[in-house]
């Protein structure tokens, strides 16, 4: 099964342009909600526009050497399945973003829980999209997957969504309610493949400042970055976004996405 898609990865690479690769598309799919609750957030997910448009920019921007099924509802996730090629979303992980944010009073910040929840949700698409990617074609990665995968989906929204720098904030915000669950770190905390959610949310608000210094600078002293960490929040910025567009240049179709400096 490996070999077939490894055998599928390298064909679809050295046919990119020809349609047999074009023809794989993502799309979602919603099972049967297991509550009255999940059949609530089922209904938010299906009209709202933000699922759909995460699958519309992936079957824009990239070829899929297969089809990618989004899967919600079930038990486990959110993961990205290599054996099924699935993300798996559960609707049951959905409401408990939900719940963070409502606890939160997050509506006081102008973005309504559940606006927040779908943010957050998108970023965690992107972040398992960056997992199918990695997998789908056998992409380096030096350093943490889980760290590329949160600066991929940052990245992409940043880039491809007119809004996306608040949608990230809404997704650095879902991390930081995350890390107050713990009261005191243990060992599994610093073994764990991901880093820590604080430093997941720092991570994610110094991708937003530094795509938009000007614009985002109020950022900056939110987290009380130093002068010299803001700054290299900027660099930083620009070469996870370089890195990662040289990576998928292969897989694009008509990716463009802006090479001049941002500053606003
Ligand atoms: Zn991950």
């Amino acid at each position: 099964m490996y070999l077939i898609r490894v055998m599928s990865a390298i064909i679809c690479s050295l046919f990119i342009i020809t349609s047999a690769c074009a023809e794989n598309r993502a799309r979602a799919v919603y099972e049967k909600p297991g509550s009255a609750i999940e059949a609530v957030i089922k209904k938010e997910l299906k009209t709202s526009d933000s699922i759909e448009s995460v699958v519309t920019l992936i079957n824009e921007n990239f070829h899929l050497s297969e089809p990618l099924d989004i899967v919600f509802g079930g038990e486990e996730g959110p993961l990205y399945d290599s054996e099924e090629n699935k993300i798996l979303i559960p609707y049951s992980f959905v409401q408990e973003v939900k719940q963070r944010f409502i606890a939160a009073n997050y509506s006081e910040t102008g973005v309504s829980a559940t606006d927040a929840t779908l943010d957050a949700l998108m970023h965690t698409l992107f972040h398992e999209l960056a997992h199918a990617l990695v997998f789908m074609y056998e992409l380096p990665v030096v350093g943490k997957e889980e760290d590329a995968a949160d600066g991929l989906a940052t990245v992409l929204l940043i880039d491809l969504f007119e809004d996306g720098q608040e949608i990230s904030i809404s997704a650095a915000d879902l991390f930081d309610l995350e890390s107050e669950d713990i009261e005191e770190f243990a060992e599994g905390d610093f073994w764990d493949e991901h880093s820590l959610d604080i430093q997941r949310y720092y991570s994610t608000l110094c991708y937003v400042y530094g795509s938009g210094p000007n614009k985002y600078a109020y950022l900056s002293k939110q987290a009380d970055f130093s002068q010299e960490r803001a700054e290299l929040c900027i660099e930083e910025y620009e070469n996870r976004s370089k890195s990662w567009i040289l990576l998928l240049k292969p897989y694009f179709k008509n990716y463009e996405v802006s090479q001049t400096s941002r500053c606003n």
